[in-house]
């Protein structure tokens, strides 16, 4: 008869069927059952659900909020507004405890119209990291109808409950930011002529999340696991926050703006017209006539604009924002014990080339790292523990770079 040490006390088989056996003090385990254990914790193991709790004390009001995006996010300062306002109302409805004669407070999800990098994704970032809210970035252009190449509308509500470690409840009172949403627009204003894949079918897909309504989420999302189980969320306490460079629309807004105005007194409006900056005018018809269903433009009660970032922007956003990108190289030199400091006229110089070849702010640390790369892979292997960055030495470095190569806005 085997002895205790030489059979897995769980399968009952002999350590000579087996590749290992664990012994521990009355008994053993094999690998393929501590394996099997594992899976069972793991699954069975309540998750730590405390970090995503809320409390009413705890909230902050949207002066607060706006005040923490002013550390991270240089301007654009009416989104900022519309974003603490309805991210404050967000919460103060999940804190409401209903009663049946009582006022129920609806949800207002958000969408942002802005060119590319002028800081839509940072701020919805931002906020999540504010509220202790599981938040999941999901990007609209790989979004498609069921059955067609691409992911499941679902899919948007995978990245969730991974971020709610899957507490469905938490995942539930969530963040989702939808990235590229003008993506699914409609392509022509005759829906029937082709069906278009990327189009209006996505948007219905979509309007289903927005509206409230229990989704069955594939919870490792995609389809590589057709056998996976599908976990039921109920989206009716998601704020969505919908983002899109919509490029063309100021056409749109300018041929509303024009066809609207008759009369004298009219026209003299459309002459204080900012016309450089024609996204300040967006209405809800601009993003039906870019292609957007009126039910999902419904479904975005608050609709707001950024502004393109200009020079001075630019210039602020390189080293005021509290993880600016001069703090972070600053910081990743300081790992090195290596004190880096800059000329101002390098700041300067860094935004110019931005401008000029129209970078942006995503452009920003390409040319600091354009600039700083030579020094980051000599300077940790030598003695010297100071890098003063002057113009000229900026300027001789972004000289050796291909700028075709640098990340465009
Ligand atoms: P979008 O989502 O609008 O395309 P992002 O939010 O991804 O743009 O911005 C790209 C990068 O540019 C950010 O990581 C950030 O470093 C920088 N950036 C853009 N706008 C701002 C801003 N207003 N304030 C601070 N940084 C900004």
């Amino acid at each position: 008869m085997a002895k205790t040490g030489d059979i897995c006390t769980f399968c009952g088989r002999s350590s000579r069927d087996l590749k290992m056996l664990i012994n521990g003090i009355s008994g053993a385990i094999c690998d393929e059952c501590a394996e099997q254990a594992y899976e069972i914790v793991k699954e069975q193991m309540p998750v730590n659900k405390s970090s995503f709790r809320l409390k009413q004390k705890e909230l902050p009001k949207p002066e607060e909020i706006k005040q923490f995006l002013d550390l991270y996010v240089i301007g654009q300062d009416d989104t900022k507004r519309y974003l603490s306002v309805s991210v404050y109302n967000h919460y103060k409805r999940l804190l409401q405890k209903v009663t049946p004669d009582d006022v129920e407070i609806e949800k207002s999800n958000i969408i942002m119209v802005g060119a590319t990098g002028t800081g839509k994704t940072l701020l919805a970032q931002t906020v999540a990291k504010l509220l202790h809210v599981p938040f999941s970035i999901v990007d609209a252009t790989v979004l498609t109808e069921a059955g067609y190449v691409g992911e499941d509308i679902e899919s948007i509500l995978s990245r969730l409950l991974q971020a709610a470690d899957y507490d469905v409840e938490a995942a539930q009172r969530g963040i989702v930011f939808i990235d590229e949403i003008d993506k699914i627009a409609r392509k022509s204003d005759n829906p029937s002529i082709t069906r278009d894949v990327s189009g209006e079918g996505v948007q219905q897909g979509l309007l289903k999340l927005l509206e409230g309504s229990i989704v069955n989420v594939p919870p490792q999302g995609g389809r590589k696991h057709p056998e996976q189980k599908m976990i039921a969320v109920n989206t009716k306490n998601i704020l969505f926050i919908c983002g899109g460079a919509f490029d063309g629309i100021e056409k749109k807004i300018a041929q509303r703006l024009n066809t609207r105005v008759v009369g004298y007194a009219a026209s003299r409006a459309t002459n204080m017209v900012d016309k450089k900056n024609l996204l300040k005018y967006i209405t809800p018809t601009d993003l039906k006539a870019f292609g957007l269903i009126p039910e999902i433009i419904g479904r975005l009660p608050i609709l707001t604009y950024l502004n393109p970032l200009d020079r001075s922007t630019l210039r602020c956003i390189l080293t005021e924002p509290k993880n600016s990108i001069i703090k972070q190289y600053v910081k990743l030199f300081e790992m090195d014990g290596i004190a880096l400091s800059f000329d101002e006229e390098v700041f300067e110089f860094i935004v110019d080339m931005a401008m000029e070849f129209k970078l942006g702010a995503r452009g920003l640390r390409s040319i600091v790292e354009a600039v700083m790369m030579d020094a980051m892979y000599s300077m940790p292997s030598q003695n010297e523990k100071t890098l003063h960055v002057t113009l000229t030495y900026a300027k001789s470095k972004f000289e050796k770079t291909d700028v075709n190569r640098l990340q465009i806005a």
